[in-house]
């Protein structure tokens, strides 16, 4: 089933069209008509992108991360690049409309291939952010996943991608001690196969400042999104309890679709 969510370029202000649902669920139902509309929030570096684009992969819907977009536009020699360079090196949030505008750009695109569902990896991430999105369409679930803040800066400071196949890697070696009854953390680097290894590149905002910048803001900007989706009965909360080994079967589970692969088949 086609969803809809459209943006007129030709006002200011944001009018999307659309479609709303009314399908309310905390897993995946099979037998249900319409792909998921999910939403992931966290800090910078807690791993929205890894999980997301996994979840992407096993359910079969684009995983959407306005922070590629950006990138994408970053990388084109139109005048946004140049008005988003400073802002993004600076860690602050590019404005509602322009975000609005690439989100908007790329359901068109998508839809227009055929595409249905997604999982938005990076927005909302301002509550008038969020008001749009919940204006146009019904989010079914929002996944909060959460890491303690000392290891988030190792965490984004360690991050690379390899500039020719696009994967993503992270050579930090964490190894948080649990204290006053929180649990300790460990997680090992996701090193890259020896054919990646003399092309990584860092992301230009992955420097120690920008990244405290951007968690500053995060917690200032979007962490009031969590109280708004709680309170709307959508937000799981998910504490990753280590690296992808540990984190993915828990996410898995938590989710309900440990089983889904079977369930599917079962259902064709
Ligand atoms: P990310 O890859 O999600 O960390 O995003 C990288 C940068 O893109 C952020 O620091 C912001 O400057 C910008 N950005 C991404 N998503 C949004 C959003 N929803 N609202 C405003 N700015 C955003």
């Amino acid at each position: 089933m086609a969803r809809v969510l459209r943006v007129a370029r030709s006002s200011s202000l944001f009018s999307f069209g659309s479609r709303s649902y009314s399908a309310e669920a905390s897993h995946v139902d099979v037998t249900k008509e319409r792909n998921v509309q999910w939403v992931f929030l966290g800090c910078p570096g807690v791993g929205k992108g890894t999980y997301a684009s996994r979840l992407s992969s096993l359910l079969g819907v684009p995983h959407i991360a306005t922070g590629d977009l950006v990138r994408d536009a970053l990388a084109s020699s139109g005048p946004l690049s140049q008005q988003l360079s400073e802002i993004v090196n600076q860690g602050k949030l590019v404005s509602d409309e322009i975000i609005v505008n690439l989100l908007s750009n790329r359901l068109e695109a998508g839809e227009a291939k055929g595409e249905s569902g997604f999982i938005l990896d990076g927005f909302p991430r301002t509550m008038r952010q969020a008001e749009i999105l919940g204006d146009v369409t019904n989010i079914d679930l929002v996944v909060n996943l959460k890491l303690p803040e000392e290891v988030l800066v190792d965490k984004c400071l360690g991050r690379r991608t390899c500039n020719q196949c696009g994967k993503g890697f992270n050579i930090a070696h964490i190894n948080l001690k649990g204290e006053n009854g929180k649990p300790g953390i460990s997680m090992d680097p996701l090193l890259p196969p020896p054919q990646c290894m003399s092309k990584l590149i860092t992301r230009a905002d992955d420097t120690e400042e920008v990244v405290k910048a951007r968690l500053r803001i995060y917690n200032e900007t979007s962490q009031p999104l969590e109280e708004y989706y709680r309170s709307k009965g959508k937000l799981m909360e998910f504490d990753l309890p280590g690296g992808i080994p540990e984190s993915w079967p828990r996410l898995l589970e938590a989710l309900r679709l440990d089983d889904y692969e079977e369930k599917q088949s079962a259902a064709a």
